[in-house]
């Protein structure tokens, strides 16, 4: 369908328009083919993250003389965009490119960023970051593990849940406690090598609804000692201001995700109810059909506009946290309400596996709940009104 909305945003140049072409060419034909069979077996295969690297597809956001890209965060939309396309959410790669490189690439020291970020550029790494634990998710200041400080190392001790990428990172930055007697104030990101330290342990795979080829796990730490030198900044109890700092990058990346899958999802769907018959007609000559689809590509019109005008401004380090609270709130929400309404004008068809619906639906209902759930995003818009 013509959508003059769906143009390409004010930052389009030649170089991202190859980027593009690349990046959808290997998604096509690297990561497709793969989709279902890394469903059953809850995880994407390791050397998809070195094929990546070796065609420039990680962290082309990273500036060149890290490994990296040179580029900046729209490169890192259309990788989003084109993987969204391909209907896969098994790869991590947004949040290891996205995120994870970029708090290195904020917090590190020069030693830090020359260290790890080559590695997490070419793959070799795989980056996780892990804040959430059994008892506390959204009220990230009350996280129990802790990095005590004891020599020249810190020590480690804490559970974590839900990571992603748990199963294959190398890399981990750790949320934890220097001071355990504070509340923000105490909270510090510390880098965890897995292979260089002992008494880290990764735990289940976890099952879940849906994002089955996700390695979301859980990570154990027991008397871990990193280097003191692997704290991130200058100095102890920055981690809190950190995180806050990089959430409107985050959330941009989730909504991002958010507006391809409606997209994706309204173009099969339109598709699907064009070929279908009911009654001697096709499903789409069912008002009722017309009238929920034309609604729905209004909805995705509209999150288009906003998320074009959000990497603007990001991309001008103007978005601001509250804006992009708005973003992964109202575009997740919606893409979780369209999906239903398309799997619906699936009929029966929509249920089962075979049509990519199915998977759609499943994988969107945690996009309301990671990256901060939507009642908190509610209340961080809330305290500003
Ligand atoms: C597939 C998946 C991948 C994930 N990946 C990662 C990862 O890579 N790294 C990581 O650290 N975490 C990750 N998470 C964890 C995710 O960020 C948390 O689940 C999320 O932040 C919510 O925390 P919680 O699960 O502890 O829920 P809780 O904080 O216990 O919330 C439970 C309910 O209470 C509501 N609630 C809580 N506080 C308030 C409030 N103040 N006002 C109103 N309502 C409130 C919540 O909105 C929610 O509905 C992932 C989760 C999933 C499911």
């Amino acid at each position: 369908m013509h959508n003059p909305m769906l143009a390409n945003g004010s930052y389009m140049t030649d170089e991202l328009r190859m980027f593009q072409e690349t990046a959808r060419r290997f998604m096509e034909t690297e990561v497709a083919p793969h989709v279902a069979r890394w469903d059953e077996e809850g995880c994407v295969d390791r050397e998809l993250w070195t094929k990546a690297g070796e065609l420039g597809l990680v962290c082309p956001s990273i500036p060149e003389e890290y490994g990296g890209g040179g580029g900046n965060f729209a490169f890192e939309k259309v990788l989003i965009e084109e993987q969204a396309k391909v209907g896969c959410s098994a790869w991590g790669l947004s949040l290891h490119a996205g995120i994870v490189a970029h708090y290195i690439l904020a917090y590190g020291t020069e030693a830090q960023k020359q260290a790890w970020l080559p590695k997490l550029c070419s793959g070799e790494l795989v980056g996780a970051i892990a804040m959430t634990e059994p008892g506390t998710g959204s009220d990230l200041q009350s996280v129990r593990t802790t990095a005590i400080a004891d020599g020249d190392d810190y020590v480690i001790n804490g559970q974590k849940v839900f990571i992603t990428n748990g199963q294959q990172a190398g890399l981990v930055i750790v949320v934890a406690k220097t001071n355990p007697d504070e509340k923000a104030k105490g909270v510090s990101l510390v880098v965890v090598e897995t292979d260089k330290v002992e008494g880290f342990r990764r735990g289940r795979n976890l099952e879940k609804v849906g994002m089955h080829g996700q390695d979301t796990s859980e990570l154990f730490f027991e008397n871990v000692r990193i280097p003191r030198s692997n704290l991130l900044g200058a100095g102890e109890g920055m981690g809190f201001v950190q995180l806050m700092q990089q959430l409107p990058q985050e959330r941009l990346i989730v909504a991002l995700a958010g507006v391809a899958a409606i997209e994706l999802a309204l173009d099969q769907t339109t598709q699907y109810v064009k070929d279908r018959k009911a009654f001697g007609k096709r499903v789409i000559d069912f008002q009722n059909t017309r009238f929920k689809l034309a609604e729905a590509r209004t909805e995705a019109s509209l999150a288009r506009v906003f998320i074009e005008r959000c990497t603007e401004l990001l991309l001008q380090q103007k978005l601001d946290a509250v804006t992009a609270a708005m973003a992964k709130y109202w575009v997740t929400d919606k893409q979780f309400e369209i999906i239903d309404l398309c799997l619906q004008l699936h009929g029966g068809y929509g249920y089962m596996d075979e049509y990519p619906i199915s998977r759609m639906w499943r994988d969107s209902r945690v996009q309301r709940i990671y990256g901060g759930t939507n009642e908190i995003m509610k209340e961080l818009i809330g305290r500003f009104l």
